[in-house]
């Protein structure tokens, strides 16, 4: 059964730590990445955000979640049917970037405008390690820098001038 997991805070360890690939080798760790990625997708769900990053609910791996359904901390963001990006590879970026205001679950009530690239060519794998090579773009492309950041341990705070 699927679990709530807890959110982590700007302040915590695993959030400034680069994270590890997922393993896929044997029964076990495909069994514990399933169960990780069932988490972190009601855990998403249940906070009401658009991604989530596996370092945010303490565990530095290379995982992330994206997913819009009528998200209403972004009223105006078109919907993003859940996909799940397992030891995602940048292959290629746009030149053009476009800036867009960002906010996280592990930096509360804190929201910066970013400036990031527009599309993204990304390798990855799903929960079950099949392979998968596609360009994300709008709103895919923004969530998933955003949680690509998380796994190089990056919060939108080191951003942000002054925020202790
Ligand atoms: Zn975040």
């Amino acid at each position: 059964m699927a679990k709530v997991l807890e959110i982590l805070k700007h302040g915590a360890q695993s959030l400034k730590e680069p994270s590890a690939f997922s393993k896929f080798d044997t029964k076990q760790d495909r069994e514990r990445v399933q169960n990780l990625v069932e988490d972190m997708i009601v855990t998403l769900r249940e906070a009401g955000g658009v991604g989530l990053a596996a370092p945010q609910v303490g565990v530095n791996e290379r995982i992330l979640l994206i997913e819009v359904d009528n998200n209403p901390r972004y009223s105006k963001m078109p919907n993003f049917e859940l996909k799940v990006f397992v030891n995602p590879i940048i292959q290629k970026v746009s030149n053009k970037q476009g800036y867009f205001v960002e906010g996280c679950l592990s930096v509360p009530n804190e929201w910066i405008e970013l400036k990031r690239p527009k599309w993204v060519k990304v390798s990855w794998q799903d929960q079950y390690g099949r392979p998968y090579t596609k360009k994300l773009t709008g709103v895919a492309a923004r969530i998933f820098f955003h949680e690509y950041d998380h796994l190089e341990g990056l919060l939108i705070s080191d951003f942000m001038e002054g925020y202790e």
